[in-house]
């Protein structure tokens, strides 16, 4: 919740900037009926995507054949490569429902997102090594089975393997598209001697719909809403027409299969989204033109940029920040999601937190009225992203036929943006045409905070996965 606005001197907000504002709410609002044709026809790109054919969106079959039942035990490794941390983690699955981790982070070393594959595995591998000289002071007997939780769309034919379809996220490591990654991670470990086997590699989106359920049966989906946005869901291998014919015969077709839908690239055809010109310069000036269309209108790497972008629009056509020295704003991604995140926490009628930013941070003095308008921007910019996040909840829902579901969910834009929850509640209220409620825990599907995906989900997989081999299956 916001904190109450604190009294200050009233602004006036001068005509002309008035009518940007209303300009910026006609491109920003998306209405309950646009939600509705949006996953109307994200239900059939889901279906797409699992056909022989094949969509825009990847659907990628996980091999992760079971649900796990909460009793699942054992020590695990997990890493997770996210977009800024390098998280190593010790799970122990306790079993009873309950698990401890043991954690360290390693902030990824600023130019590696454009460096070399070799650059970025042996970082991995040494950061591994550090981890495990510490919490294994005697050494290591047998080998330590490892979750390698890699959020980035990977195509896989068993478990153990992913092979980068494409980088997202702004990304762009050389050497790493079209490859699997987990023996580039495997190699770097033998070099260094570190007695461990990558037994799993997995989505963020998966880990945290398998950690979930291990504590929540309700479980019904693991969301992402962070840099990126996913989602992973439960499915029937009957129900996957592009994996017929590519099955080992163990692998019936009554077992469950995690899907790992990729939904950011919901739509890159760009039949349904409602864009803005400022979504297509996010898209133009990103490393991937065309790909990752719903993720660029939803993640957090992109709602800054999306108001900078705004900004210098205004700017440009003489309206706002006269006289002022932009050079800052003028450099792409300065403002992360952190700014339109605190902007819209600043609890002052008069915007004082907001004209620290821009004076401290960013070097620009702004007027009471440019305030008001970068506020606005920012609500409608961060209301936007989460109402049409939750289209691809909305159409998971719809195809699996879930009338109510717990659907987990991690990621910073869901921790840490104002309102996210309450604004996606409603996001999703109008797609299912609810009778509003009090609270939010009241609808009959609710996002709820997940259980650590990328460290137990990664340890569940990796234990549920050994137990698949133990017992002699694919
Ligand atoms: C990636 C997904 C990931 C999501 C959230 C997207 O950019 O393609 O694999 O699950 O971000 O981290
Ligand atoms: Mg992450």
């Amino acid at each position: 919740k916001k904190p109450p606005m604190r009294k200050g001197s009233m602004i006036d907000v001068p005509k002309n900037l008035m009518e940007q504002i209303q300009s910026l709410e006609e491109q920003f609002t998306v209405s309950g009926e646009k939600l509705k044709e949006v996953t109307k026809h994200f239900v059939g790109e889901l279906n797409k995507g699992l056909s022989k054919k094949g969509g825009n969106i990847p659907m990628i079959p996980g091999w992760v054949m079971e649900f796990p039942t909460g009793q699942e035990t054992g020590d695990y490794l997990a890493i997770d490569l996210g977009g800024t941390n390098l998280r190593v983690v010790l799970v122990r699955l306790l079993g009873n429902h309950k698990f401890d981790t043991t954690q360290s982070k390693y902030k990824l070393p600023d130019h590696i997102r454009t460096s070399s594959s070799e650059e970025l595995f042996s970082f991995i591998a040494d950061s591994l090594k550090t981890f495990v000289d510490e919490e294994f002071p005697e050494g290591v007997t047998e080998p330590l089975p490892l979750g390698f939780t890699f959020s980035y769309p990977c195509s896989q034919d068993k478990v153990n393997e992913g092979f980068l379809q494409r980088w997202t996220k702004g990304f762009d490591i050389e050497g790493v598209e079209g490859e699997d990654v987990v023996p580039m991670l495997q190699e770097q470990l033998v070099k260094r001697k570190i007695p461990i086997d990558v037994v799993a590699l997995i989505n963020d989106t998966t880990g945290t719909l398998v950690a979930s359920m291990y504590t929540d049966a309700e479980t019904r989906m693991g969301c992402i809403f962070g840099t990126g946005v996913n989602g992973a869901y439960f499915d029937v291998v009957s129900d996957i027409e592009k994996l017929e014919g590519r099955l080992p015969s163990d692998i019936t077709s009554d077992l469950p299969m995690a899907i790992n839908c990729e939904y950011g690239s919901f739509d890159n055809e760009l039949v349904v989204l409602p864009r803005t010109k400022y979504d297509i310069i996010v898209d133009k000036q990103s490393p991937r033109p065309g790909q990752q269309s719903f993720e660029k209108m939803t993640s957090g790497y992109y709602l800054g940029e999306l108001l900078r972008l705004i900004l210098l629009d205004l700017q440009q056509q003489g309206l706002i920040f006269e006289g002022q020295d932009l050079t800052k704003l003028q450099k792409p991604y300065v403002m992360d999601t952190s700014y339109p995140a605190r902007i819209e926490e600043d609890p002052f009628e008069n915007l004082e937190d907001t004209y620290d930013i821009f004076k401290n941070e960013l070097g620009v003095e702004t007027t009471g009225g440019e305030r008001k308008l970068i506020r606005r921007a920012c609500e409608l910019i961060g209301t936007r992203a989460s109402r049409m996040s939750m289209c691809g909840i909305g159409a998971v829902c719809t195809k699996r036929g879930y009338k109510t579901a717990h659907i987990a969910a991690d990621g910073s834009v869901f921790n840490k943006y104002p309102e996210f929850k309450e604004r996606a509640a409603a996001g999703l209220r109008d797609i299912f045409d609810w009778e509003p409620r009090q609270n939010i825990e009241e609808y009959p599907i609710v996002i709820v905070a997940a259980e650590d995906g990328s460290g137990a989900g990664a340890a569940i997989i990796a234990a549920l996965t050994q137990k698949r081999l133990a017992a002699g299956k694919s």
